[in-house]
């Protein structure tokens, strides 16, 4: 299925392809008839691992082993055969596969498509950039073996520092695959009008960061299989506690594991989460059928941007915990926004939580928390949560942003988000340098913006900090007019 030659099927690897047939229709059945049916936080803290996984082969650790191993042993030249043609689930080599990363892809698989009836399966990758990079580029090939055929693929122009450089500087500077900006999502006319017959996808960040841009997916979604186009998502920001997109029609999911859902910090990780038979109008029915797998056992073979066993296992010990920590951050989050609404030192605030904010009730639409409708803590009702990303403009520009910043006692000055740790940073000095004046007007942002991701502190803490470092500005410029 996935070879590039026809191979010999011997005696004895027909009786592993056979037995690894079996061990894989015991896995699907059990996907379906138990852990499909498991709550959210169920599927967080088992995923795919099983007290019969552990005692059979793992020697009954409670926890995912960590694999620290770059290859795997084979019984016999008929195993290997086999294993090496992927006609059985294999770990060959651990740039391909590891057990480790199998269980960090199918706990985020199976939350990812929590809610949704087909199967999803992911694609573990080496950070959230790589997993960008795994999900747009096998829709950039060569069609019909013209090597001269135009590209292109419309994208949010909110979006993440490095996705901005990904798209503008290396597919469309360096390789003239044009990206075709969207500058307001909401506009559905504004993504059609950008669609030709050389389009390859649709791309959307949401909420994006740090702008916090939003757009409705389902519509988007339908406008781009009616063009058989497949819609993309970096949902990052929501991460699948608060917002499950395949659940309304996209195809894949990007993450950086790296930021909420790895909360602790401990490292930079990623994943492309994709349902299974996508849409697309590139004839390749591998990749159609199940483009994660497609990408795992082929692209990403050959490129390599791999996830460390070591890593994938402390993520996935983060993720257990999903659910109640996008509750309690989302929480906090929205305290310190209230809070930093009535500051007179703040221009202006922006938090998808706030009922004023320009996309609050299209936010509401696709945001809550999941799982809140069994919760006896919310009355059994279902309760919108925006997550822990907000931003707000400092009075008096540039200036009194920095001394605010600087002022920052237990916030921590980082081009980082999604911790428990709050985190601050100014974008047009940090993560969206790069990208010049004329990029940071494109994704709206001003220099005295201030991204502000709120972390498990109290939030009066958090308060408190913010309230001592704006007193500064306040009393700078009153010194200043007076
Ligand atoms: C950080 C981030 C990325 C990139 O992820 P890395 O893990 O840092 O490579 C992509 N998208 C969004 C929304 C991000 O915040």
């Amino acid at each position: 299925m996935y070879g590039g030659e026809e191979v010999q099927i011997t005696p004895g690897m027909q009786a592993y392809i056979d037995k690894n047939g079996a061990y894989l229709a015991k896995r699907d059945k059990y996907i379906r008839e138990v852990v499909k049916k498991w709550k959210f936080d169920t599927i967080a803290v088992h995923g795919l691992y099983s007290v019969e996984d552990a005692i059979e082969d793992y020697q009954g650790s409670i926890i995912e082993p960590i694999f620290m191993s770059t290859a795997q042993a084979y019984r016999d030249s008929d195993e290997m055969a086999c294993a090496l043609a992927y006609m059985i689930p294999t770990w060959c080599y651990s740039r391909i596969a590891n057990p480790s990363t199998y269980y960090y892809e199918w706990t985020l698989a199976l939350l990812e498509g929590y809610g949704y009836d087909g199967v999803t399966e992911a694609c573990s990758t080496s950070s959230g950039m790589a997993a960008i990079m795994t999900a747009v580029q096998p829709f950039l090939v060569h069609r019909f073996h013209n090597k001269h055929e135009p590209r292109n693929f419309v994208a949010t122009a909110q979006c993440y520092g490095g996705t901005f450089q990904q798209f503008s500087v290396r597919m469309q500077e360096e390789r003239d695959i044009e990206c075709r900006w969207v500058q307001d999502p909401t506009n559905l006319d504004e993504w059609a009008e950008k669609i030709d017959e050389n389009t390859r996808f649709l791309y959307g960040e949401l909420p994006s960061n740090p702008g916090l841009g939003f757009f409705d997916i389902q519509q988007v979604a339908d406008l781009a299989h009616s063009h058989e186009l497949p819609l993309i998502v970096d949902s990052t920001v929501a991460t699948p506690a608060l917002l499950r997109p395949i659940c309304h029609g996209a195809d894949i999911v990007v993450q950086s594991v790296t930021k909420s859902i790895t909360s602790s910090g401990f490292g930079v990780c990623g994943a492309a989460i994709a349902r299974k038979g996508l849409v697309t109008n590139i004839d390749n029915d591998v990749l159609k059928e199940n483009f994660a797998i497609y990408v795992k056992y082929l692209p990403n073979r050959d490129y390599g941007p791999n996830l460390h066993p070591m890593q994938a296992i402390m993520s996935l010990n983060d993720m257990r915990t999903l659910r109640t920590k996008m509750d309690m951050l989302s929480r906090n989050t929205m305290k310190v926004a209230q809070y930093l609404q009535t500051h007179p030192a703040v221009e202006s605030v922006e938090y998808l939580g706030l009922n004023d904010h320009p996309l609050h009730e299209l936010a509401s639409k696709y945001m809550w928390l999941v799982d809140s409708e069994y919760d006896d803590q919310y009355n059994k009702q279902r309760v919108n949560r925006y997550g822990h990303l907000m931003s707000f403009c400092v009075k008096g520009g540039p200036e009194p942003t920095r001394k605010f910043f600087d002022g920052l006692q237990r916030i921590w000055r980082a081009t980082d988000l999604g911790r428990i740790k709050s985190v601050a940073t100014i974008p047009a000095i940090s993560t969206h340098q790069q990208q010049g004046e004329q990029g940071r007007k494109l994704a709206n942002i001003p220099p005295n913006l201030v991204r502000l991701c709120v972390g498990g502190e109290s939030p009066d803490d958090t308060i408190a900090d913010l309230d001592q470092a704006l007193s500064q500005v306040a009393t700078s410029t009153a010194v200043a007019t007076g």
